[in-house]
């Protein structure tokens, strides 16, 4: 393998919890390169709300993993939209080809010999590695696309298809893919889909046009009528505002074959209202993934109307990276994103907003190649 660029990565990295909005310019080791590593140097980078969660420690336990590991950097970068050039393949890559622009989510490896692995459920493999804050068996905790280069199993770099930009395909990797997933698999032999997605951010608006490209009827949840206007353009047939409205679910029962909760938070979510909605036997199913503390409050008596059930969905399979690309090249839809130049102010920027909520509907971070001088 021939590598002619310096054998350390560049990226914005934190130390420490408490500075999560101030990453700083840090240069670290990259994971030992693996015969089925894919160096990706990166163009851009989208901003995901699981980063926030990660950064301020508020999804697990353990605060940044790479702290109290053995080997590897002492410092973490995030970053998991990540849309580059292929500038190294391993000797065994045969999916990734040198100078292919390719785009990376939050998996950057599995073991790719388990049942789930050999059945496009690989983003469930027990052995799977996230791109950041995730530990390798050899300790390294792995690093993100807030970066000069990132690198990953050639499983998870999806070749990206011409004729999109990249600021419009690095929010697919994650978002866009997380929404997908779940979308394309509960709707499978569904005539005449009807689907509900609730609240209206990075992924849920992603989740609007992709629910309306597989042919469903959409109707857009959100807590109050300020994104009504957008969420139309979206192309949502309907649109509720839930705190606005409060006995919404009463004219709507038996009408939905998926609701899909894209919020990053459980205190506004009404399962009881939200389940009475479904058809017999459909499933309300979770992407949003709130901070440890939040939890689902759950009483036997909201599933018995219907029927239906409650579930969690993570990511997606590379297959449906590669249909999603599709679906995005035939229909023609484009997340709304806002474009941030990359720098130490530029991601402390995109950070603060998205924490606000002052985001209309996805940042990407770009001009790495400028910013770097890669
Ligand atoms: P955004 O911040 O862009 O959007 C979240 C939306 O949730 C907001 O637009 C808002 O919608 C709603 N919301 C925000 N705060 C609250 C609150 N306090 N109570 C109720 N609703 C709220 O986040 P992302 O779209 O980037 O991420 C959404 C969630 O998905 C996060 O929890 C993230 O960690 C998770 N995620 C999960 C993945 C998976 O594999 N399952 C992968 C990627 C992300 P509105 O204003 O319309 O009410
Ligand atoms: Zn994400």
């Amino acid at each position: 393998v021939k590598v002619d660029y310096p054998r350390e990565f560049k990226g914005f990295a934190i130390k420490d919890p408490k500075d999560w909005d101030k990453p700083k310019l840090s240069s670290y080791e990259p994971k030992k390169f693996g015969e089925y590593d894919v160096d990706i140097e990166v163009e851009c980078c989208g901003i995901c709300a699981s980063e926030l969660f990660s950064l301020k420690n508020e999804w697990s336990g353990e605060p940044l993993a790479c702290l109290s590991s053995s080997y590897g950097p002492k410092c973490q970068v995030v970053g998991h939209e990540v849309i580059g050039r292929v500038v190294a393949v391993g000797d065994k890559v045969s999916l990734c080809k040198l100078g292919q622009r390719v785009g990376l989510g939050a998996q950057a490896s599995s073991c790719m010999a388990c049942t789930r692995c050999s059945s496009n459920n690989e983003q469930y493999c027990l052995k799977s590695v996230g791109t950041y804050c995730s530990r390798y068996p050899d300790g390294y905790v792995s690093q993100g696309g807030y970066a000069s280069h990132v690198r990953a199993h050639e499983q998870f770099c999806f070749p990206v298809p011409d004729g999109i930009a990249s600021e419009f395909v690095a929010p697919l990797m994650c978002g866009g893919l997380t929404v997908y997933s779940p979308i394309k698999r509960s709707l499978e032999g569904v005539e005449n889909p009807r689907v509900g997605i609730i609240g209206i951010g990075g992924l849920g608006h992603m989740a609007i046009m992709i629910a309306k490209a597989l042919g469903a009827h959409v109707t857009a949840f959100s807590r109050s009528s300020n994104k009504k206007e957008d969420a139309l353009k979206m192309g949502a047939d309907s649109f509720i505002a839930t705190g606005e409205q409060p006995n919404w679910n009463c004219d709507l029962a038996d009408s939905f074959h998926l609701i899909l909760n894209c919020a990053s938070s459980t205190t506004a979510l009404d399962l009881g209202a939200f389940t009475s909605v479904l058809k017999v036997n459909r499933q309300l199913i979770s992407v949003g993934l709130p901070e440890k503390s939040e939890r689902f409050d759950l009483n036997p008596f909201t599933f018995i109307r219907s029927g239906c059930s409650i579930g969690v969905s993570k990511l997606g399979s590379r297959q449906e990276a590669i249909e999603l690309l599709d679906l995005a090249v035939k229909h023609g839809f484009r997340p709304w994103v806002e474009t941030i130049d990359v720098s130490e102010a530029g991601v402390h920027e995109g950070l603060t907003r998205l924490d606000q909520g002052d985001v209309r509907y996805r940042f990407t971070l770009v001009g790495f190649n400028k910013f770097f001088g890669t």
